[in-house]
């Protein structure tokens, strides 16, 4: 636990305290959850009620209602979890800093959970700097913390694989829960937040319908929110596909992968949980298969992460990718683009390339998009854009507005993968210059594209 652990303030703990607060933000779940662990263990040390908060911001940057819907979804469970653990939880709705600051007027102390993108630090160094109680913060949502795996921003997969794999046999261990033994609650304060939205989480749909939200994308019906879908979808993915996994079964075609990335974005699952499930069911046969999915999920998930934190300007096209990248992009840009599209061609999958087509239209409609096809999309916007600017934009435009997963340290790594983050030098060519290029032909020759385009059509 230590090494997940970092003290935001230099306050104590306050002995006149009411109670313990848990703001939940990035681990929206109970199970393997690090950061309650250690509110029930404090509460039940000072023999005061813990009390979980989560705060709903109407308009979250790039949020909208397929996000929101999915979000709250998973808080029901929560809310639910917490309840059969007898602890309390408050939906809190409005400003972040000024809710959580306001929730922590009478607490002993603080805990939150760790935040990798940068509007997540500045709540959090903004809150811990006006709360009058010791704030912690707890690393949950990786296996091995961002600043335990390393203290710089990495240049690539092989500069981080050892760090973090010589650390796991101290990060990856099942635990028990601990027993939330204070049978008494606090009231007070909270009753002024039993709201409708406290409420709503009965009635989602309706509870949706209040707020000020982004409703330019409706919410997705093939994937609902939440730790028990979660878990579902892990045992499933164990049973069904996980043998077809791995880096030489990418196949789009075969769709055997795990579609676990909406649950760990919003933390409805724990990378450690899923982890240890993979290794109980290792045998000589899936072997290659978890060895490969492991890579995926701790080395570039971990990867992604250590970028974000590392490198403030993750979102920023002067910040995403290498200067070798950037030159020979540059050299390329008058190169003559013979397939220039408008976002509305884009956004409507309309392009000569039916496999591309294809990927908008699994993203536009599911939310979601098969990983090889992540990185073939994205590399056709390169090719159609006016400039590799111009198509790193309106990738995470795209990426951020569809994708339930959208808006994570993944995506902003994701994208920047393709602009050379994280990858070498190739043979030079045409637009993409030294960057790696993908093409329909390789997609045909490797994979069973007609069985993708099934899939895809039946949506
Ligand atoms: C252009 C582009 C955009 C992307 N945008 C997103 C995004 O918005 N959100 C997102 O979560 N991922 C994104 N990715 C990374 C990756 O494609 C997805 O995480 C993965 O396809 C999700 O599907 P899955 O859960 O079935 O993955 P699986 O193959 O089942 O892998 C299990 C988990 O490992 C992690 N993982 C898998 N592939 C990668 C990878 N290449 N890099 C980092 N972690 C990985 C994910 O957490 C994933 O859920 C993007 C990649 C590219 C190239």
């Amino acid at each position: 636990m230590e090494r997940r652990f970092k003290l935001l303030n230099e306050k104590d703990i306050r002995e006149k305290g009411e109670y313990v607060l848990y703001w939940m933000q990035g681990s929206q779940r109970t199970r393997y959850n690090h950061c309650l662990e250690y509110g029930i263990l404090k509460a039940n040390e000072m023999k005061k009620p813990l009390i979980v908060v989560f705060n709903l911001v109407d308009g979250y940057p790039d949020a909208n209602e397929r996000h929101y819907a999915f979000m709250v979804q998973g808080l029901k469970d929560v809310k639910q979890a917490l309840a059969d653990r007898k602890i309390e939880f408050y939906m809190l709705h409005g400003d972040m800093i000024e809710n959580i600051v306001r929730a922590s007027e009478e607490a002993s102390l603080l805990v939150c959970d760790k935040g990798y993108m940068n509007i997540q630090k500045k709540w959090r160094f903004e809150i811990s700097s006006k709360v009058n109680c010791q704030a912690v913060e707890i690393d949950t949502n990786l296996v091995v913390p961002v600043e335990a795996a390393s203290e710089k921003e990495e240049y690539a997969a092989r500069t981080i694989r050892e760090k973090i794999k010589r650390q796991l046999d101290e990060f990856l261990y099942d635990f028990e829960e601990v027993k939330y033994s204070v049978n008494k609650g606090y009231k007070g304060k909270f009753c002024f937040y039993e709201d409708n939205l406290n409420k709503s989480l009965n009635n989602i749909d309706k509870g949706l319908e209040n707020m000020k939200l982004n409703k330019s994308v409706s919410k997705s019906s093939f994937f609902y929110g939440g730790e028990k879908k979660a878990r579902e979808r892990l045992d499933e993915f164990i049973e069904n596909r996980l043998d077809g996994y791995g880096e030489k079964n990418s196949d789009p075609g075969e769709d055997n992968v795990s579609k676990l990335s909406p649950y760990l974005h919003f933390g409805n699952i724990s990378p450690v949980e899923i982890a240890l499930e993979l290794l109980k069911v290792k045998n000589e046969l899936n072997r290659e298969s978890i060895e490969d999915f492991l890579e995926e999920l701790i080395i570039r998930r971990e990867l992604s992460h250590n970028f974000i934190y590392y490198n403030d300007r993750y979102d920023k096209w002067e910040g995403i990718t290498y200067g070798w990248a950037y030159e020979t992009m540059e050299k390329h840009l008058k190169d003559k683009r013979e397939n220039l599209y408008s976002m509305k061609k884009l956004e409507n999958g309309e392009t000569h390339d039916i496999y591309w087509n294809a990927a908008q239209k699994e993203m536009v409609v599911t939310g979601f998009m098969h990983g090889y096809m992540r990185m073939y999309w994205c590399k056709k916007i390169l090719e159609w854009s006016k400039t590799p600017k111009e198509a790193y934009e309106r990738t995470i435009y795209f990426n951020n507005k569809y994708f339930i997963d959208g808006r994570d340290p993944n995506s902003y790594t994701g994208a920047a993968w393709c602009f050379g983050k994280h990858d070498r030098a190739w043979k030079e060519r045409e637009i993409f210059g030294k960057i790696r290029y993908m093409n329909f032909e390789g997609l045909r020759r490797k994979f069973d594209m007609d069985k993708y385009l099934k899939r895809i059509e039946e949506l």
